[in-house]
């Protein structure tokens, strides 16, 4: 006698017509990512990120922000230190071993030449909330937030460190971001309690891993360096394999949010990779 699912599998089979394309996974609705330029900065002491390597060496380094179009709605991941930098002439000095940022071009313009609002913006995330990833997170005051409840509620000196008006959804681990797997937060603790990557499967170009500052440079990813200011060695190490696996499984590409090398061999907006 056939088993229910043979007897479904003919079914089927007939009634589709072996049409394979209905058979298969639904399509990724990820289209378009691009890359922002979120300012350039200079940290004063490399050996924060490389501890007792390079002490007293400047780091050239850079701030990406990064916009994605999914077939449900835009995306922005990171919003990079505040746009007013762009109206100071020498930049914004850091405080307390934190890089000097500058800005060229600002957030709210990058999305202005691509033809968006930012009511267009459907969701914001950020990797956590160290200021030059939350520079302009109020430049979205509609927005859901996506952010983990440990980074939400990890007390500050200064206050809140969202408004506490701003639309949120607090996450606890994982996420799949429009529920089709191309667009996956990770959480990734260590550098903050609630610190987050962003996995994005682009359908021509493949997958890459958006790091936040769970790696800051190529150099502290391949020695594994934990820099002096993460909260939690422990977390930062295990954060490290859980991204080496990522990369593995997926066979990612990891951009380095921070690393200028890198980003000099990226395409920026308005250019695109899909
Ligand atoms: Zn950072």
């Amino acid at each position: 006698m056939k088993s229910l699912a043979a007897i479904l599998a003919s079914v089927l089979g007939v009634a589709l017509g072996g049409n394979v394309a209905l058979a298969q996974a639904p399509k990724s609705g990820v289209e378009r990512l691009y890359v922002v330029d979120c300012g350039t900065s200079v940290g004063p002491d490399k050996s924060r990120w490389t501890p007792g390597v390079d002490v007293g060496k400047p780091l050239d380094m850079v701030g990406n922000c990064y916009l994605i179009r999914h077939a449900q709605g835009w995306m922005v991941w990171d919003t990079g230190v505040s746009d007013d930098v762009a109206n100071m002439p020498d930049g914004r000095p850091g405080t307390a071993g934190s890089p000097h940022w500058r800005r060229s071009k600002t957030l709210a313009g990058e999305i202005e030449k691509l033809g968006l609002k930012p009511a267009d913006i459907k969701y914001l995330a950020v990797s956590h909330t160290h200021p030059d990833h939350i520079g302009n997170v109020e430049l979205f005051p509609q927005t859901m937030l996506l952010v983990q409840k440990a980074e939400y509620d990890w007390p500050s000196p200064a206050g809140p460190r969202f408004k506490p008006s701003h639309p949120v959804t607090k996450l606890e681990g994982d996420h799949d971001v429009f529920g089709d797997g191309s667009v996956t937060i990770v959480s990734t603790p260590g550098h903050t309690p609630g610190h987050q990557v962003l996995l994005v499967k682009l359908p021509k170009f493949g997958a890459v891993l958006l790091s936040g500052d769970a790696v800051h440079i190529k150099e502290s990813f391949e020695k594994r360096y934990v820099p002096s200011n993460n909260v939690d060695r422990e977390q930062t190490l295990k954060s490290y394999q859980r991204i080496a696996d990522l990369l593995a499984q997926h066979k990612a590409q990891l951009w380095i949010n921070h690393d200028a090398p890198q980003r000099a061999t990226l395409k920026l907006a308005p250019e695109y990779y899909e």
